[in-house]
């Protein structure tokens, strides 16, 4: 088999397109394969599909292939262009590219799959031997085809959240379907108008479909919420792990003050005791289940408002929100009649969205669904690296958990 007829048949082109000629530089390790075709052809209009001769042609283009062995492959073609008598002097479509793209469908197809599996631009960069510029291209791409490809679909369960952009106070406010765990929508910000902004990309249809929806206990959320959703106080769920991290941090805050009292005195039992009251029980160390159960028993503040908060997991197990409720309000009496000020402040924001809080054992929704979303999340931060600016980090987003249909055909 010739050269010619061999990347004929393996580039699979088609009528009227043939390879003319097949060009090895050892020196560049590349394979240059131009492509052409027959006088007298006609080409589609890109915008009518009408049918005409050819004008002319563009120079000669160069699109990068899927690799032949440890060479780079380049198609080389100049593109016809056609004069349409409604759309003027136009650049026919060829085959195996889409327009403006540098890549041949199969060589994007392939980077789409390599940085997909290695999550990071750069490792799929020096896979592909690709520069930053032409990588992040693909992504960019990709996104903006998966979503024109997207159909509105119900999503009976939805979350919203926030995401630290950078550190200090940037954030980005995430739309989430916890049923297919994607990311539906971002926006900047973390205020009412950022949740209303995602809330907003949502149909009417949709809209009307939400059932219930998790978040935090922020009063923008839920003032952004009621604005947009019917009868969204029946489908307001706040996430169970975020009211745990509520309290998690009220034990701390007794600790430290504990802590900075009894040092005071020449008392350093709780010195290095700091992990052992914010960690679960089962993920304490040997060392650290040693040092909890010395100090536990020495009836310290700290100890009671681990207990405290220890009590309160047990709020989410209850079968339905009437009998939450009741665990809740005792839990409540006896937390308000301590003298743990950071636990009885907790306890106070509770009950004050308390109905929003035991709509869980109806709803059984958190955020934390999106866990597989907030863990790829946080390592496309850290490992996709060198975001410009948030617009490349919502496109980046949208690539790795957008559940879009990202390839080219
Ligand atoms: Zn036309």
């Amino acid at each position: 088999m010739q050269d010619k007829e061999l990347y004929q048949q393996i580039l699979g082109l088609i009528s009227p397109w043939s390879v003319s000629d097949v060009e090895l530089d050892h020196g560049e390790s590349e394979i240059r394969v131009k492509v052409g075709h027959p006088r007298g052809v006609k080409f589609c209009c890109p915008d009518c599909e009408a049918q005409l001769p050819c004008h002319d042609h563009t120079e000669e283009r160069r699109w990068r292939h899927l690799d032949s062995c440890q060479f780079k492959t380049i198609l080389i073609a100049r593109i016809p262009r056609v004069k349409c008598p409604t759309h003027g002097v136009k650049n026919a479509n060829v085959p195996w590219a889409e327009k403006h793209s540098r890549f041949t469908i199969m060589f994007e197809r392939f980077a789409i799959d390599v940085l997909l599996a290695t999550q990071t631009v750069k490792g799929a960069m020096s896979i592909l031997d690709t520069k930053w510029d032409q990588t992040w291209n693909i992504i960019e791409r990709a996104v903006r085809r998966g979503k024109q490809r997207k159909e509105a679909s119900m999503m009976p369960r939805i979350g919203i959240d926030e995401k630290a952009f950078k550190k200090g106070h940037s954030y980005i406010t995430l739309l989430y379907d916890l049923d297919n765990s994607t990311v539906e929508a971002i926006s900047e910000g973390n205020d009412a108008d950022a949740a209303k902004a995602c809330l907003s990309e949502l149909s009417d249809a949709q809209i009307e479909a939400v059932e219930a929806i998790a978040m935090d206990m922020s009063a923008a959320y839920v003032k952004a919420t009621k604005e947009t959703i019917p009868l969204a106080e029946n489908k307001i769920v706040h996430d169970r792990f975020h009211v745990m991290q509520l309290a998690t941090k009220a034990v701390d805050k007794v600790r430290r003050g504990e802590h900075k009292k009894l040092k005071s005195e020449g008392d350093d039992r709780l010195t290095h005791s700091r992990y052992v009251w914010l960690k679960s029980q089962e993920n304490l160390t040997e060392n650290q289940r040693v040092l909890f159960d010395e100090i536990y028993t020495q009836q310290l503040e700290t100890g009671k408002a681990w207990a405290y908060k220890e009590m309160l997991r047990d709020l989410w197990h209850h079968a339905d929100s009437a009998s939450a409720t009741t665990y809740f309000n005792d839990w409540y009496k006896r937390v308000i009649h301590t003298n743990l000020e950071p636990m009885k402040t907790v306890a106070r924001s509770i009950k004050e969205r308390l109905a929003n809080v035991v709509s869980y054992c109806t709803h059984r929704i958190t955020n934390a669904v999106a866990e597989g979303i907030n863990s790829k999340i946080m390592s496309i931060k850290r490992r996709v690296g060198g975001f410009r600016n948030v617009e490349n980090f919502k496109t980046a987003i949208f690539f790795y958990c957008g559940g879009l249909d990202l390839y080219p055909r």
